[in-house]
């Protein structure tokens, strides 16, 4: 499943081949995605439009339109969006195509179906209530040390759970936040609560060091992510903890131990995380 940085390696990629084309025609080949696919907004807020900037709130892409409207576009589980000249032939769980001018077609693929395309437009102020309840962008300075000592106090639940609560923090998935937590020294089944100041410093740090550096390798790809140029990322290769269990950790040799937290597979270094 694409995390953080796997949406923003997208990010970059569609904001530097897309921010200023415009979108031609937008053609639904099925439109039985998670949320059905807005046609009659496509027509009135895309179609014919500029692509005046591409950004991202949590693991959601917004284009936005020169309209005012934003393409609004989630990944869920096994979306892709990627680039193709125009009028290649149509490839299984092709789902929307945005023909762009310049020759070139943006498709939206989705073999699960857990992802989504909206439209969300100015006059109705719609992508207000879509982002309500998101916690802050793991780089804002929103997200610090102070926040989140305030946010761990008198919490029983797991660090590591409260990590992935995207109402506490956006984006961070079950990955990154095994692979952080390892950065900051910090047993994953440590109660939320127990962590003192300097705790909720290095975690916050941690965080930001293994989001920065798997963006910088392109993502993670573990089964099938690709980047919008179908170029897969590297940070697999970087992992510490993540699907290492049983093998030695890199900082002390010892073996590096898989539990499972709240459903969820969780790996740490029993002698470097306490
Ligand atoms: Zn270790």
């Amino acid at each position: 499943m694409p995390e953080l940085p796997e949406v923003e390696v997208i990010r970059r990629g569609l904001a530097s081949a897309l921010t200023g084309r415009k979108i031609i025609r937008v053609v639904i080949q099925n439109r039985r995605l998670r949320l059905p696919l807005p046609r009659g907004r496509f027509k009135a807020w895309v179609e014919g439009r500029k692509v005046t900037s591409v950004g991202r709130r949590a693991k959601y892409l917004l284009i936005t339109m020169e309209s005012g409207a934003r393409l609004v576009v989630h990944l869920g589980m096994s979306g892709r969006l990627a680039f193709v000249p125009e009028g290649a032939p149509r490839k299984d769980h092709d789902h929307v195509r945005f023909i762009l001018d310049g020759g070139l077609e943006l498709r939206f693929n989705d073999a699960r179906r857990f992802g989504s395309v909206q439209v969300v437009t100015p006059e109705r102020g719609d992508g207000a209530a879509l982002f309500a309840g998101i916690g802050p962008e793991p780089f804002s300075r929103k997200f610090s040390a102070a926040y989140l000592l305030a946010r761990t106090r008198g919490r029983k639940r797991p660090i590591k759970n409260l990590l992935m609560d995207g109402t506490v923090v956006a984006g961070i998935g079950n990955i990154y936040a095994n692979e952080a937590l390892f950065v900051a020294g910090i047993d994953p089944a440590r109660l939320a609560g127990g962590l003192d100041r300097d705790g909720c410093r290095r975690l916050v740090r941690g965080c930001r060091q293994v989001l920065e550096r798997a963006i910088a390798c392109g993502g993670t790809t573990i089964s099938d992510f690709v980047n919008s140029s179908g170029v897969a990322g590297s940070f697999q290769c970087e992992l510490q903890v993540y699907g290492r269990d049983g093998e030695g950790c890199r900082s002390c040799g010892s073996l590096i131990r898989r539990r499972v937290l709240a459903g969820r597979a969780t790996y740490s270094c029993p002698l470097c995380q306490r």
